[in-house]
């Protein structure tokens, strides 16, 4: 067992924290107040690695583990979760669908255009009334000649509206459960298809979360992501690495908001001195340190297990669920600790706070952790 990061770890984690620093940090609560997510930082982000983290040289991708997925997330959350959300949705969700179940073909065409950051991913699983339950899906795929007509609407999808290619899973045959469901890879502007209603979010507010509608959109049989009938099982598979990075997501942003609290306790005095020589102060920052680095080692071992090819739906699931959960502790206490300029935009503890919450709820709440962890555990 070795805890020591590579030589090559330690400078990509330097390259990422140096330039979300200088690229993001200036701009997150511009782009937070206007909802906006800034298209124009793709190509930097590609030039990075980060839009294809762990995607084979052959299609343009990184080709980094599963390791330094989690570094590359972290870093860019210490900053601007929402923009790690995005980057996150792309690698872990759309892209590594196509490219753990697209046909060469399907990789072929759609891998380089994503790895460049020529598109944003978008992935559909949730719909208005299949959130945690997802396989009481309505949306539908009807055989039409050598095709297939999609009818329904996906909810609540990051890039829903500005994602060049998304990865959507509909009902092909209702007979048979969730073995009834496929997945298809459609383009944005294919007839049919159009962004609905954008969400106004409580926090990750610079990453895009639309409804994506289906009327009668026809797609040839080539778009068919899988096998049929295969979607939602690999679904699963999907997200118990995605679920990772979730979890990565939550220790970079527990980092951002620890650290905005120990600089500003080292700096605000009362009573005569800096408020971090209380204790009630001290032991809020200790179990905050303690909790991030239970998390990422929690993080890291779910990733060195997929690095393995080793199933992990577990350990992910462990990794999500107390990563998020500190996280929220965290961006809590980093308010607290800030008093009342902790509820005010001049600092960034405030959004911490908002931007926190979604890590509870998406790819699967706390909740649903829960239960994928006892089913694991009594299997
Ligand atoms: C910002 C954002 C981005 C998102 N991006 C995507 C995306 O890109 N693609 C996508 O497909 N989806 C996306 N989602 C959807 C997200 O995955 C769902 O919101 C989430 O899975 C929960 O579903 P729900 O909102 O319908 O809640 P519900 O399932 O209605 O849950 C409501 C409450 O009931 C609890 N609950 C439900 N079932 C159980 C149970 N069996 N036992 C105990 N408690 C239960 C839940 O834990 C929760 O507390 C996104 C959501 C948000 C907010």
């Amino acid at each position: 067992m070795d805890f020591r990061p590579s030589d090559e770890q330690r400078l990509l984690r330097a390259a990422v924290r140096e330039f979300a620093e200088a690229e993001m940090r200036p701009h997150v609560m511009e782009w937070d107040e206007a909802q906006h997510f800034p298209m124009d930082l793709l190509p930097k982000l590609a030039d990075l690695g980060l839009m294809g983290i762990q995607f084979d040289e052959r299609y343009g991708g990184s080709a980094m583990s599963a390791v330094d997925y989690c570094i590359c997330i972290e870093e860019l959350a210490r900053v601007c979760p929402a923009i790690a959300l995005s980057v996150a949705a792309h690698n872990g969700l759309c892209t590594a669908h196509i490219n753990m179940f697209g046909s060469e073909a399907q990789k072929a065409a759609y891998l380089p255009r994503l790895v460049k950051g020529e598109v944003l991913g978008a992935w559909g699983l949730t719909e208005a009334s299949a959130g945690s339950d997802a396989a009481a899906m309505r949306t539908t795929a009807a055989r039409r000649g050598d095709g297939w007509v999609l009818n329904g609407a996906k909810n609540f999808i990051t890039h829903g509206a500005i994602g060049g290619v998304m990865v959507a899973m509909a009902v092909t045959d209702r007979t048979k459960g969730h073995r009834g469901i496929s997945a298809f890879v459609l383009e944005h502007g294919t007839p049919g298809m159009t962004a609905g209603k954008k969400e106004s979010k409580l926090g990750m507010r610079a990453s895009d979360t639309s409804e994506v509608v289906f009327q009668d959109c026809r797609v040839p049989a080539s778009q068919l992501l899988g096998e049929e009938g295969q979607g939602f099982i690999n679904t699963l598979q999907v997200l118990d690495a995605g679920r990772i990075g979730i979890a990565a997501l939550s220790v970079g942003l527990a980092q951002g908001a620890y650290e905005a609290a120990r600089t500003y306790a080292k700096e605000r005095r009362q009573f005569g001195q800096p408020i971090a020589a209380f204790q009630a102060i001290q032991w809020k920052l200790a179990d905050a340190a303690t909790r991030i680095e239970a998390s990422r080692l929690l993080t890291y071992r779910a990733a060195y297990l997929k690095d393995l090819g080793r199933r992990m739906t577990r350990e992910s699931a462990m990794a999500k669920l107390y990563a998020s959960e500190t996280a929220v502790k965290v961006a809590d206490d980093c308010v607290q600790i800030h008093g009342g300029y902790g509820f005010v935009k001049d600092y960034p503890a405030e959004k911490y706070f908002r931007d926190v919450k979604l890590l509870t709820i998406g790819e699967g709440t706390s909740e649903i952790q829960r239960l994928v962890i006892a089913r694991q555990l009594l299997a």
